[in-house]
């Protein structure tokens, strides 16, 4: 088969390498891409040039991997990663080959590739698909297959067992079942995977649209319970009232459920009732609680993601939205109940918490749900916002300065009575005005605080 629809890009790449008599081939997911006629950007390439040959084709290369045989060469604004054909040797550690050998066969470097889908080649000289491994009927198929012995490829490389995961749900592909069953015999195999890679492919599979397709591939073959514990915990716990799912399966169709162009959402969604196993007990009319849970799953997710050696900005940030999914909007809140929720919560947080809460109740139900009583508190707040009414101590109509020249002195008590502050602009926002604060203020230091500050 030949493939027409090269991009001319690619083509002229292609023939920088067939100028010094090289051969150089498309492959990887570009490959993969291209002939389910799908968009791709990522480009990997084989050669059978060296790397130091590649490095004196081009202007501008990068020694990416040099010791594997990888390179980056920057062309036209892109990055090609260029790896010579190679034939891996034994792999003692589940991860890295003892030995790279370099070969010059195509035929070779395609069998010691992952996957069928994942092991066709583009000939850049004469555009010839090479499927050596039935890569195209499994990719027609919808099939991820180990390339030969499943078993000898998770047992040479225990990061497969995650890229079938992500794959399944990357492409919404199916596991042949010899592959699963090698998954599952080979599932320890996981444990020699660095934390920062297992991270990377858990990043890439909440970025597919259902997430939960790769969960439950990592459940069934006993991946889920080594590198997510805490999530395993969730199976087989029950939750009365709305929900129609145990923990566990409510966890992943939340994850689903939230916006997969947002890393943290997805994450706080994944996570925000972690804590619920741990949090679970029987009312006296035998209905199960989770009085809570909110804090042990903030607490539980922040460990687990520094496991895994999330960021610490991804990791405040979804503690943050953990520790307050718990909020109950009623039609009687105050103007001033809602002041107060936006304080705690920080206005800069408020619509990732809907999201996370749309996603709730999409995992609570197996669908998303017009939420009347989320729009009319949406409302509430963007009415409360709109009068511009002081929202934080930087809001106040006064500040430490003018406090100090009260008399004040600087340090925890002025903390407290900003907060105090606060706290009466928060009930009648009339308040917040120089004037009235100086008043407030003399009050309050000298009808307490001063007394604390003495004891
Ligand atoms: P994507 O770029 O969308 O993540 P990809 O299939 O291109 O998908 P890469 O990680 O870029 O994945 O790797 C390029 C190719 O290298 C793969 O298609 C596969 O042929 C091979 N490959 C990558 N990682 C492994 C591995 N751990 N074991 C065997 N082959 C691998
Ligand atoms: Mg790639």
């Amino acid at each position: 088969m030949r493939i027409h629809s090269l991009p001319k890009l690619l083509r002229d790449f292609g023939a920088v390498f067939a100028s010094r008599g090289f051969r150089c081939h498309l492959v990887g997911g570009a490959v993969r891409d291209l002939v389910a006629r799908r968009t791709t950007t990522d480009y990997d390439f084989a050669t059978d040039a060296r790397p130091d040959e590649v490095m004196r084709l081009f202007a501008r290369v990068i020694p990416t991997g040099i010791k594997h045989g990888t390179v980056t060469v920057l062309f036209r604004g892109h990055e090609m990663e260029v790896t010579t054909y190679r034939s891996d040797g034994t792999y003692s550690d589940s991860r890295h080959p003892d030995s790279v050998r370099f070969t010059s066969s195509i035929e070779e470097d395609l069998a010691r590739r992952d996957f069928t889908i994942n092991s066709m080649a583009v000939d850049l000289a004469t555009m010839d698909l090479l499927d050596p491994n039935g890569g195209r009927s499994d990719l027609k198929a919808r099939i991820i297959r180990a390339i030969g012995d499943p078993v000898e490829r998770f047992t040479e490389d225990g990061l497969r067992l995650l890229r079938a995961c992500r794959f399944a749900a990357q492409l919404q592909f199916t596991v042949e079942a010899a592959t699963k069953e090698g998954m599952r015999q080979c599932r320890e195999r996981i444990d020699s995977v660095s934390a920062e890679r297992i991270q990377e492919e858990l990043t890439k599979i909440l970025a597919a649209e259902l997430p939960s397709a790769a969960f439950m591939l990592m459940d069934e073959t006993g991946l889920l319970e080594r590198i997510l514990p805490e999530l395993c915990e969730g199976k087989g716990i029950e939750q009365k009232g709305m929900h129609n799912f145990d923990v566990l399966a409510h966890s992943l169709y939340s994850c689903d459920g939230a916006p997969r162009d947002r890393l943290e959402i997805r994450l706080a969604a994944l996570l925000h009732d972690v804590g619920k196993p741990r949090a679970r007990s029987l009312g006296s009319d035998g209905i199960p609680t989770f009085y809570g849970h909110e804090e042990i799953s903030e607490s539980m997710a922040s460990r687990l993601l520094k496991r895994l050696r999330f960021s610490n900005a991804v990791e405040s940030k979804v503690c943050h939205l953990i520790r307050h999914h718990m909020f109950h909007y009623e039609e009687n809140w105050t103007d001033a109940a809602v002041r107060r929720f936006v304080v705690r919560v920080g206005l800069d947080s408020i619509e990732d918490l809907f999201l996370l809460r749309r996603a709730d109740t999409y995992g609570t139900v197996g669908h998303y749900v017009d939420d009347i009583r989320l729009a009319e508190f949406r409302d509430h707040i963007e009415r409360t916002i709109g009068a511009e009414h002081a929202l934080s101590l930087r809001d106040l109509a006064i500040g430490g300065e003018e406090l100090a020249a009260l008399g004040i002195p600087r340090g925890p008590t002025m903390g407290v009575l900003l907060k105090q502050l606060l706290e009466s602009v928060l009930d009648d926002p009339a308040l917040n005005e120089r004037s009235k604060l100086i008043e407030i203020a003399e009050r309050l230091y000298h009808s307490n605080l001063k007394n604390l500050e003495k004891r």
